[in-house]
């Protein structure tokens, strides 16, 4: 054995015993966890199993783990000895376990640097026979900002899970060698949780109806029957996803008596929503503007008028045309619900209120109620904003900009050689590539950025409160970062580039910016392409 790779194995070894130390940690928080009124019993074995933990990863040069050791072990010095867990340290010391269990899951540190900076709190975990596989797919995955771990056993997933429940497990049916074992290893799994975790199960030999059956008994989302391209894998995980950082409805309630406001209030929080109450009918104008809900309830009985007449008014304003109403009202004669309804409402809930019946009329309506309003507005390849309403944003923020005296940037992103793609790998490839560069734009942007997809192949970005050459930075990054990624293909893979051109706002029409971030991209194009102009420059 030469030199280095003796050096090697040693470096491995001791890495192990940190991260053993690092599970120690991380199961004695769970015990504490689990019932905190016991918890001043494990106080002390807390504190020492951190102490070791950083002293192990400092001899060993684990610098992340240190880091994340020392956190938990100031934070258990916060907690005074014979106490219960007090509440506000709980909250932070959840917060160091999760980073510390990071540095645990994830495979190198180096491999996570190269990561967005923004890691979604929620781990996705892979079970896959081919470990090469697994490995292409975490890369591909850290890339849209998953943080993803593949294990090679079955138990050790099972640990992973107790520790991080994650999003969702990508798992091969036969896991583990044995046919069908790895859907036993998720039935196993999923007796330990209360709800259970959504899997992606995939199969290379097995799709017939009886395994099918036993894997969405399971807890079963998807079935990939035979084997999947890590594209359309990613695209799933991404949908299985996105209900963490699905917004929470906006619900308008007037109602003019005070104690069942107040209810109402409390239930709707409750269930994470976003509510706004009213009791005076006459603040309902105000109420819609500045809050610009999603749904509204109305008291069928106010004193000065009803609730359908307020629903005519509301009705009268395009905006709230197709807003979803539901009616509040002790009235339980059906013909005049039915009336009610012909006036422009949606659905009639009878007091009193069964908050269960609330929440989940409230959903199904909300939930209706976005996917016309995304019909409307968004693309329906993508996901992103339309051309016509990516115009409609630019407008309003100009209109915001210049109220706040802020700075507004337009960027205007258009594929290279997309044509020769769907040449060479055909239109479906073609439109997954369309597709991964949303996700990856969507990842990368902020929140209060606007992505559109503007026509075929060219996407526009709004950036509010942005200087050019900030815009431009931001972009020629993702450009960067974009064109390392491997665009997969069946068995081959290939990378694409895109060009882009920035305009700042300058008090002018959307149309002149949008002009002159146009005329940034054609000099992209013709200065070579994959590259960033702004058109200031
Ligand atoms: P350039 O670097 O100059 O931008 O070259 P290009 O090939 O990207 O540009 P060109 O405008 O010649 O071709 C755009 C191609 O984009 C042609 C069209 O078939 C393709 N395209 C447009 N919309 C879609 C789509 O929704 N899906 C797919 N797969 N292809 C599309
Ligand atoms: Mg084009
Ligand atoms: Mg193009």
């Amino acid at each position: 054995m030469n030199d280095d790779s003796q050096k090697d194995k040693l470096r491995q070894h001791f890495a192990r015993r940190v991260t053993t130390q690092a599970r120690v940690v991380l199961d004695t928080w769970q015990k504490i966890h689990e019932d905190t009124g016991q918890s001043a019993v494990f106080r002390g074995d807390f504190a020492r199993a951190a102490d070791k933990l950083v002293r192990y990863a400092k001899r060993f040069d684990m610098e992340s783990h240190a880091d994340s050791g020392r956190q938990v072990f100031d934070l258990i010095g916060e907690w005074p000895e014979g106490t219960a867990l007090p509440e506000g340290l709980d909250r932070k010391l959840q917060d160091a376990i999760e980073q510390l269990s990071h540095c645990t899951l994830r495979r190198t540190d180096q491999e996570a640097s190269e990561a967005p900076q923004q890691y979604r709190r929620t781990p996705v975990y892979i079970a896959l026979a081919s470990e090469e596989m697994a490995g292409r797919l975490i890369r591909q995955l850290e890339f849209f900002g998953f943080r993803a771990s593949a294990f090679n056993t079955a138990d050790k997933l099972i640990e992973a899970c107790a520790l991080h429940k994650p999003e969702t497990i990508l798992m091969d049916v036969n896991y583990g060698g044995e046919p069908l074992s790895g859907i036993a290893t998720i039935e196993r799994l999923q007796e330990r949780h209360d709800t259970p975790i959504p899997i992606i199960f995939m199969s290379d030999e097995d799709g017939t109806i009886q395994t099918r059956l036993r894997a969405s008994r399971c807890g079963g989302e998807e079935f990939f029957y035979p084997a999947v391209d890590p594209g359309q894998l990613i695209e799933k995980i991404e949908t299985y996803t996105h209900g963490n950082t699905v917004e929470p409805y906006k619900v308008l309630v007037l109602d003019d008596s005070r104690a069942q406001a107040k209810f109402m209030e409390t239930v709707l929080k409750k269930a994470g929503m976003n509510a706004h109450i009213i009791t005076d009918p006459m603040e309902i104008i105000h109420a819609l503007e500045s809050f610009s809900p999603e749904i509204i309830i109305l008291d069928m009985y106010m004193p000065g008028c009803t609730g359908m007449e307020i629903a005519r008014v509301i009705r009268q304003q395009d905006r709230f045309h197709s807003v979803p109403i539901i009616y509040l009202s002790a009235e339980e004669d059906v013909s005049k619900q039915l009336h009610a309804m012909s006036l422009g409402g949606d659905d009639f809930l009878t007091k009193p209120i069964d908050p269960k019946h609330l929440i989940s009329t409230i959903h199904n309506r909300g939930r209706r109620a976005r996917s016309l309003l995304a019909l409307m507005i968004r693309d329906s390849l993508t996901g992103l904003f339309n051309h016509t309403h990516t115009l409609h944003l630019l407008d309003q923020e100009i209109v915001r900009a210049r109220q706040k005296d802020q700075q507004l940037c337009f960027a205007m992103i258009d594929i290279d050689y997309f044509k020769k793609v769907n040449d060479t790998f055909g239109h479906p490839i073609g439109d997954r590539v369309l597709r991964s560069l949303s996700m990856f734009l969507k990842q990368r942007l902020r929140k209060t950025d606007h992505i559109g997809r503007y026509g075929g192949e060219e996407f526009a970005i709004i950036l509010p409160d942005t200087r050019e050459s900030d815009a431009r930075n931001v972009l020629n990054e993702i450009r960067e970062r974009f064109s390392e990624l491997l665009q997969p293909a069946g068995d081959r893979e290939f990378n694409v580039t895109f060009s882009c051109g920035v305009a700042a706002w300058k008090g002018d029409t959307s149309q002149a910016l949008c002009e002159r971030a146009d005329k940034a991209l054609y000099r992209s194009k013709a200065e070579g392409r994959n590259c960033v102009t702004a058109a200031g420059d």
